[in-house]
């Protein structure tokens, strides 16, 4: 199975129950750290809206849930500089925070919300990604869990885009060289 975009072909690569049981998996773990602490959710759109969504309703302890807006992909190009589009317009000060991410790819777009996250003087940070690239990955020790890791592949669908396109999709689809 395989999805055109924009004359750019991706092939599938993980099945929508395979994410269900991995989100789970990740759930049950983050919930024994966090159950009794009321975090702050703070989820990194636009990819990391379908994950964040799925992963949330597995918790039902007290919690407050964010969004900011970045961004650093154009097509399947990376560009250095990370931007903030929509940023964090609420106190985090003496609170535990966790950022939820789509993917973390070179590590800077995390590196650069803890900086500025760690100003705001939170009691503690945690990041929870979806996928995870080990290989591309510059700042190792910021990632505290992750639901799937992945080759340094460019992937689409579950949230991630190509082009603006492929979020909608339920499986997680992979490039591939024509
Ligand atoms: P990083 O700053 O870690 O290099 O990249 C993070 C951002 O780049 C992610 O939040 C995501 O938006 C985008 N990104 C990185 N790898 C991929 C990929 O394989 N597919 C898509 N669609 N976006 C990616």
């Amino acid at each position: 199975m395989h999805v055109d975009i924009d004359g750019d072909r991706f092939e599938l690569y993980v099945k929508h129950e395979l994410i269900e049981r991995v989100i789970y998996d990740l759930a049950v773990k983050m919930e024994k750290e966090l159950a009794d602490k009321k975090p702050v959710f703070i989820v990194v759109l636009n990819g990391a809206f379908m994950f964040a969504a799925d992963l949330m309703r597995h918790f039902e302890f007290e919690c407050e849930i964010d969004f900011i807006r970045m961004g650093s992909y154009e097509g399947r190009e990376r560009r250095e500089k990370v931007d903030t589009i929509l940023g964090l317009n609420r106190e985090i000060k003496g609170r535990t925070v966790v950022i939820i991410e789509d993917i973390v790819d070179t590590g800077n777009t995390l590196n650069t919300l803890l900086k500025e996250f760690r100003e705001k003087e939170p009691k503690e940070i945690f990041t929870a990604t979806f996928l995870y690239k080990p290989m591309a990955h510059d700042h190792k020790d910021n990632v505290d869990w992750w639901a799937l890791r992945i080759p340094n592949d460019f992937v689409l669908g579950y949230g991630l885009d190509y082009k603006g396109k492929g979020r909608n999709l339920r499986d997680i689809y992979k490039f591939v060289e024509q």
